[in-house]
């Protein structure tokens, strides 16, 4: 699932290739990728308008157009944006093409949603009923990328919170961006167990946390996220990224722990989720 490097990535392909570009039609394929606001929305809503700027929050992709409406995408599981040239062959499951004009710098383009699992969304309306139609937003916690973001601000979202760490940096609520994946790399980084409970970090264990989210999260960005075999995911450019090369516990359990060079990764099942750490580095 994409999360925050990968999702960012993926706003600097759009913002590269597509802000400032009119739409010139639109299609909509499968329905439930349009479910919150329907085709017609979508499709009335971004033809004839230009993408005016890109933006991101969390996991969601937040576009302002011309018109005074917003579009925004969310890739959930499995979706991908992909830019191409109309001569390009469609991939399976693509269920939303913007059909972007030509520039003096830019050939005929298709912005297309590709969502094998179909629990992605493509969704248009007016700013002024953002809270209604995306109520998750006014909810989302602080992005470590986007907004201010320090220890004293981790320590803000943290009070009150009780319970194991993992599934807080999880909760979209408290930190905005974090999944499954950089969960797991970034408490190795700060040598904190995923179930260590929040309320027992000292104020330094607070300031390594903090560090190494903006530290995990800015590496994977600039590395283009991390693309594992089951996810597929890629790039406006259809290019992987290269941070799964340099995961450290994710996707390494029963390894011996390349930090510290002795203990072995362990590997549990958290919630439903699979949860890797190291039992020596992190307490
Ligand atoms: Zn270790």
């Amino acid at each position: 699932m994409p999360e925050l490097p990968e999702v960012e990535t993926v706003r600097r392909g759009i913002e590269a290739l597509a802000v400032g570009r009119h739409i010139s039609s639109v299609e909509v394929g499968r329905q439930r990728s349009v479910r919150r606001v329907g085709r017609d929305a979508v499709i009335h809503g971004l033809t004839d308008t230009t993408i005016v700027d890109a933006r991101r929050r969390g996991k969601y992709l937040l576009f302002s157009l011309d018109t005074g409406d917003a579009m925004m995408i969310h890739l959930r599981m499995s979706g991908r944006v992909l830019i191409d040239e109309p001569s390009v062959a469609r991939p399976a499951h693509t269920h939303v093409v913007l059909h972007l004009d030509q520039t003096s710098t830019q050939p005929l383009h298709e912005l297309r949603f590709v969502d094998p699992r179909t629990f992605g969304e493509v969704v248009v309306y007016d700013p002024a009923d953002e809270s209604a139609v995306l109520p998750e937003l006014a909810r989302m916690g602080v992005d470590p990328i986007c907004d201010k973001f320090d220890a004293r601000v981790l320590q803000t979202a943290l009070h009150g919170r009780r319970g194991a760490l993992k599934p807080l940096l999880l909760n979209q609520s408290v930190v905005a961006g974090i999944g499954n994946i950089y969960a797991d790399e970034i408490l190795h980084r700060a040598k904190l167990r995923w179930d260590r409970p929040a309320d027992t970090l000292t104020k330094r264990q607070i300031g390594l946390l903090a560090d190494a989210i903006t530290d995990i999260l800015r590496t994977a960005i600039t590395a283009g996220g991390s693309t594992l075999n089951d996810s597929q995911y890629v790039d406006v450019d259809g290019q992987v990224g290269s941070f799964q090369d340099q995961h450290r516990v994710y996707g390494h359990g029963g390894e011996i722990c390349r930090t510290c060079g002795t203990g072995r990764i362990r590997r549990v099942m958290a919630a439903g989720r699979s949860t890797c750490f190291c039992p020596r580095c992190q307490r």
